[in-house]
């Protein structure tokens, strides 16, 4: 700062002497190379205060923008105290783990708490701790516990651990932001582009399964046994002899909140309570439907352009799909508003504001179905899922079917086993 303004003065100073000496030129002309010299002279100090001065300017700008971004960082490391502070004498910590110690089988958050508890009271190098990490993240399935494989992920690099952390783990935008803050650029949004679409081809995040290569479904086995060993496993090749059954199955699905995510895996929309599927009476709450392309389900050895599983839960905790085939023809207007409203980039759930959307509109008029007992179709493949395939598909356009941003997210499909096929 200074030094821009020794540099300023300067610049003056020479002006000032240049404009004295052009005075004094018309008066002698002998004077004239000199003043020339001066002016350029002059001409370029100012150049470079103006440069100086502008670099100032950039700095102090990064400066205040910097104090903003620590102002929540700071906050943060309070709070962080705080709790430290609150379990420092382990009086909390002893607490727990005697609640915990009948149970022999902890569930994969119970064994995160864990971990972040004996973290935050006896430190991060305590074997304890990092036993409850490793143990959470080998119990924890992938599918619907991503949160949880997060926690165990950053609970072992907090503690040292080499560990590589999924992209889906690390916070949103984080980088992104400060990107746009201090340039702003047109270079900056290509970069965020970039980064988007590598996430999409997962060559940079870890996933513990896909549909292709190393992560394919041959190899789901290895992390996920029932995917191997299971006898009653889905998808199947729907095809005859069938057995004829008198099950009653009704569908009540309502028009609510439009939320959505991408999980990497799929495009899937979460439904909030009321929506069920009637089974001989029996209620399911439908909890969410996603996508697969192709079909997972093929009917007499070929599969669909894609089909929409509708996944619903009764009071049990039985778990009941429904299939919609999409085969290619005429828009879906149903597909239209979720594709306009998707997340293209895998992400955490968003509510599309202003968006009510009935799953009932993804339904053909006909109820007829093909039902047998099955198993969830992505790790960890569950078994005990009662299947209900509908026999007419509903129409999906060519285009729409290329909007969506999996190519390939089906599982093959897999051993009957005696499984009987039922139809109503
Ligand atoms: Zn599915």
């Amino acid at each position: 700062m200074k030094r821009t303004l020794i540099e300023v003065f300067l610049a003056i100073a020479l002006i000032g002497a240049s404009v004295f000496g052009w005075t004094n030129w018309k008066q002698n002309g002998a004077a004239g190379p000199q003043i020339t010299e001066l002016k350029a002279a002059a001409e370029e100090a100012a150049k470079t205060a103006k440069t100086s001065e502008d670099a100032v300017k950039a700095a102090q700008e990064e400066m205040a923008a910097l104090r903003e971004e620590m102002a929540p960082l700071e906050s943060k490391v309070q709070q962080l105290e705080a709790v430290k502070a609150a379990l420092a004498n382990g009086a909390t910590l002893a607490d727990l783990e005697a609640a915990y110690k009948k149970d022999k089988n902890l569930s994969a958050e119970r064994q995160v708490g864990l971990g972040a508890l004996r973290m935050l009271t006896k430190g991060a190098n305590d074997p304890a701790t990092l036993e409850s990490f490793r143990k959470a993240l080998q119990i924890s399935d992938f599918g619907n516990r991503k949160n949880t494989i997060c926690a165990a992920q950053i609970g072992l690099a907090a503690a040292g651990e080499k560990v590589t952390i999924m992209s889906e783990c690390l916070p949103k935008g984080a980088k992104d932001d400060k990107g746009e803050k201090s340039e702003g650029k047109d270079a900056k949004a290509d970069d965020k582009h970039a980064k988007a679409d590598d996430k999409k081809g997962g060559k940079h995040a870890a996933p513990h399964w896909g549909y292709e290569g190393e992560m394919g479904p041959e190899k789901w086995g290895k992390e996920f046994p029932t995917c191997a060993k299971g006898k009653s496993q889905s998808p199947l090749d729907i095809r005859g002899p069938f057995v004829k059954g008198r099950i009653v199955v009704t569908a009540d699905y309502k028009e609510g909140a439009l939320r959505m995510l991408n999980n990497g895996h799929t495009i899937q929309v979460n439904v909030n309570p009321g929506s069920k599927l009637r089974v001989d009476g029996i209620a399911y709450d439908l909890l969410q439907f996603h996508f697969h392309r192709p079909s997972e389900e093929k009917i007499d050895g070929k599969p669909l352009a894609m089909v929409v599983h509708f996944v619903h839960k009764n009071a049990e905790g039985k778990l009941a799909v429904l299939g919609v085939l999409l085969k290619e023809g005429n828009e879906n207007p149903g597909i239209k508003t979720l594709w306009t409203n998707m997340p293209k980039a895998e992400g955490p759930e968003v509510e599309v504001g202003g968006v009510k959307f009935n799953p009932g509109n993804l339904l053909p008029k006909e109820f007829d179905f093909y039902s047998y007992e099955g198993s969830l179709t992505t790790p960890p493949c569950t078994e005990g899922v009662r299947f209900f395939i509908l026999k007419t598909p509903v129409n999906v356009a060519k285009e729409q079917v290329a909007e969506f941003p999996f190519k390939l997210n089906a599982r093959p499909v897999q051993a009957q086993n005696g499984r009987e096929i039922v139809t109503n």
